[in-house]
């Protein structure tokens, strides 16, 4: 049984292309060259996806706030911590909007 698993050669697939090497340095190596700008690509076209997913969610939150803020339920008080909140939540939209 031992003799058999030594005669399997360990194998390194790589997890982009399916590509198989003999040893991890060969594989590393492989990724680097072939792999590194596309992981890179893809993860930056990703997390701008979800940056503009967010920024919507933000902009429903506020009008979810604002339209709370109108309520003849709340008082002014709490009106005012509302107003707070919303104009805070809309400054760091505008903040993040413009470094985009
Ligand atoms: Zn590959």
């Amino acid at each position: 049984m031992e003799e058999k698993q030594s005669e399997v050669k360990k194998e390194y697939k790589c997890k982009y292309c399916g590509e198989v090497f003999g040893k991890p340095l060969l594989l590393a190596h492989h990724v680097r060259a072939k792999h590194k700008r596309a992981k890179k690509r893809e993860k930056k076209g990703l997390s701008v996806e979800k940056m503009s997913e967010q920024i919507n969610k933000t902009i429903e939150a506020i009008g979810i706030l604002k339209g709370l803020q109108v309520s003849p339920h709340l008082s002014d008080e709490e009106k005012k911590v509302l107003g707070d909140v919303s104009k805070r939540i809309e400054e760091l939209l505008a903040f993040i909007q413009k470094s985009k």
